[in-house]
């Protein structure tokens, strides 16, 4: 079966190709909170096959029930016909947007996305202004809003604050090194480089060590995952064609485009393939760009002597670690051995119950609209979490870091989150 035909995604083939196993909905975690079936993947897969035979109509009901899925993957990596679930959703919810369209403040929040300059006066702005509104916790580069209105979207949320400066606007386009080994970008993402630059800071100095140049490209823009999750193509097509047009201009001169995000880095390398299905020329640029995109810790593991250093030169530190598998990292681009193996030369590793289940974060929708899915999908985590006795949680991602801070910040943790690449940087002496 060919999930994509005559540049079309087959819905009908996918839906007859599902053999209503249920092996996908054990995994699933909206099929978890709302035990029913219509909201699980096999589910979905049957209400988009009728969808597309013109059997079901794209109402109110539909949109919420299509609105609810995570996107996580975890049913693509446990279905025996991989049967891409979350592809089609992702489609689907571009017709959403065409019928019902996008709200005000989604459409406010992807503006932005284009348009960097504008959000970087507001994030200086938001930093100026946001001590009168939020309780600040800098060792969690986290915080609370002080008033605690009784809107659920906001009341008791932990959420990122912006930082002072980005991480785009504070370093040079070109840190060299004397007799450099290599050359690489650096690709921040956007939570990267408004509210957690110390992951940039940290990369650099990795680099740094490695006596590799780093290159930061100032015009990259949003990877455009926030608008491809939401169904807004528009925005989405404006991203990627404006990055691969930037992105061809220095390629040749870099070894990779490194990125401590799975969710951007699976974007690039897997998505914007996905999305430019219909647009031959444009997927053919994607596709020659994605083989040197590679997350940040899968790239340094790989190809250099980072493990090494880390063992013989780096510091021991007691601290207990346990780390979460974002799911764009293991499941869409089977990175997990590469960030642990360069955690546990320095660290005390111990493993959460289940460090695969997708924590709950979902995308704009879910964290706006659906906030109370990601809530509940947020709790087990949290639990499984503080269970291991861990001091530190990490994934190489911020949208984990986002959802998992506010989950632990409703147990009262003490657990802190950090992206690997914090802590290795904090290991080299
Ligand atoms: S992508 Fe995740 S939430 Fe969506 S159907 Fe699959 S397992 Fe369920
Ligand atoms: S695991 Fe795959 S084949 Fe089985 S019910 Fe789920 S979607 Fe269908």
């Amino acid at each position: 079966m060919s999930v994509v035909e005559n540049n079309k995604f087959n819905f009908t083939a996918i839906s007859d190709d599902c053999i209503k196993c249920g092996k996908c909905k054990s995994v699933c975690p909206i099929f978890e909170i709302n035990h029913d079936e219509t909201t699980s993947p096999r589910g979905f897969i049957d209400l988009l096959g009728a969808y597309k035979r013109d059997e079901l109509e794209l109402d109110k009901n539909a949109k919420e029930i299509f609105e609810s899925c995570f996107l996580c993957t975890s049913c693509v990596e446990e279905c025996p016909n991989d049967l891409p679930t979350d592809m089609i959703i992702e489609q689907v919810r571009n017709d959403i947007r065409k019928k019902y369209g996008i709200a005000w403040y989604k459409r406010a929040f992807f503006f932005l996305l284009r348009n960097r300059k504008v959000m970087d006066l507001l994030a200086k702005m938001g930093w100026v202004f946001q001590t009168c509104g939020l309780k600040i916790n800098a060792q969690n580069q986290s915080s609370k809003l002080r008033l605690n209105l009784p809107i659920e979207m906001i009341q008791d949320r932990t959420l990122p604050f912006a930082d002072k400066k980005s991480f785009l606007n504070t370093y040079p386009e070109n840190i060299n090194v004397e007799n450099p080994k290599q050359k690489v970008a650096i690709f921040i993402g956007c939570m990267g480089n408004y509210a957690y630059t110390n992951v940039g800071k940290a990369l650099l100095k990795i680099l740094d060590r490695l006596e590799i140049n780093a290159m930061i490209p100032k015009k990259q823009l949003c990877c455009s995952a926030p608008a491809y999750f939401t169904g807004d193509f528009d925005t989405v097509d404006y991203l990627v064609k404006k990055n691969i047009e930037y992105f061809e201009t220095f390629i040749d001169d870099v070894d990779a485009i490194v990125v401590p995000e799975a969710t951007c880095s699976a974007m690039m390398n897997i998505d914007w393939v996905h999305y430019l299905h219909d647009q031959p020329e444009w997927k053919e640029r994607a596709a020659k760009l994605a083989p040197k995109i590679f997350m940040a810790t899968k790239w340094l593991e790989n190809n250099t002597k980072l493990a090494d250093i880390l063992k013989e030169d780096g510091k021991q530190i007691d601290d207990l670690i346990t780390y979460h598998d974002p799911c764009h990292a293991k499941k869409m681009q089977g990175v997990h051995k590469e960030p642990r193996n360069l955690l546990k030369q320095n660290y005390v590793l111990t493993e959460m119950s289940d460090p695969n289940q997708c924590c709950g974060f979902g995308g704009v929708t879910m964290q706006s609209n659906n906030y109370k899915f990601a809530k509940a999908a947020g709790a087990p985590k949290a639990a499984m979490i503080n269970n291991t006795g861990a001091k530190v949680v990490s994934a190489e991602c911020s949208a984990c870091r986002m959802q998992i801070t506010d989950s632990l910040g409703r147990t009262d943790s003490d657990v802190i989150f950090k992206n690997p690449i914090e802590l290795i940087a904090d290991a080299l002496k």
